[in-house]
């Protein structure tokens, strides 16, 4: 089964809005590329504007980095998946590490974030992944199946199979140590493990899993060409339309 070629790029808190729409009008010229489906991860506010630039282009598509698990209310400052929706944007970034981190967003809200995204039609991008402690305690798959227990595992199957999984290892994270591709691999074929153990190997087998930690030019292809990296969650390098467009280049043409 050829599962769907993936390769998002993670503007977080970059870019004002003129920079935004350039960048964007940038990438889109150059799609699409092979089968590969594009997803721009722009800052709220660039979000209506940059699908206007995208909606004529194919294999590109607009996410949002983060949105409010309730429908609608008294929360100051967020987004809810009905402005989301009206914009345009079919993806939704959660649980990014650093959403996590400083936002102190845990397994249990991610749980019900995953819902509303999925509840709205919309196709949440789930990030996971652990620190370089855990890792060097050798603990970082069990640290991923909890995340992907604790928020994800309660899903039915069609539910399931209508996300998107980014494993992200902390340390790799706007860092430049990049995961090599057989610890890339390793995770992935890991995760896809655990979804068939819960699930079915055809819900596994059907699941993109993006890789996510310094992703460039010169590391795409190798990552890419590994059997359970279905492509990439970048950030730094997807802030120059040159270095996205190679690194969605990674993928063999
Ligand atoms: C990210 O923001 O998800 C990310 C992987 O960043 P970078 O590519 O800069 O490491």
């Amino acid at each position: 089964m050829k599962r769907k070629q993936i390769v998002a790029g993670n503007w977080k808190m970059n870019l004002n809005f003129k920079e935004g729409i350039k960048l964007a009008s940038d990438v889109a010229k150059k799609l699409p590329l092979s089968d590969v489906l594009v997803v721009l991860g722009t800052p709220a506010i660039h979000l209506q504007a940059v699908n206007e630039v995208v909606k004529n282009f194919s294999g590109i598509k607009v996410a949002a980095q983060n949105c409010h698990q309730s429908e609608k209310g008294a929360y100051t400052g967020e987004l809810s998946l009905d402005m989301i929706e009206s914009v345009g944007a079919e993806y939704v970034i959660l649980g990014h590490s650093e959403r996590r981190e400083y936002f102190k967003e845990d397994n249990a809200v991610l749980a019900k974030k995953v819902d509303a995204v999925l509840a709205k039609g919309l196709t949440p991008i789930f990030c996971c992944g652990e620190a370089l402690p855990i890792r060097k305690k050798k603990k970082h798959v069990a640290h991923v199946k909890k995340q992907l227990q604790d928020s994800l595992f309660h899903l039915k199957p069609a539910q399931f199979s209508k996300i998107v999984i980014a494993y992200e290892p902390i340390w790799a994270i706007g860092t430049g140590v990049t995961a090599t591709p057989e610890q890339a691999q390793e995770m992935h074929k890991a995760i896809r493990k655990m979804i068939a153990t819960k699930y079915s190997s055809k819900v596994a087998e059907g699941i993109s899993i993006l890789y996510g930690g310094s992703v460039k030019p010169a590391n795409a292809k190798s990552l890419f060409g590994q059997a359970d990296v279905d492509g990439g969650l970048v950030g730094g390098a997807s802030l120059k339309a040159a270095d996205f467009i190679q690194v969605v280049q990674g993928f063999d043409q």
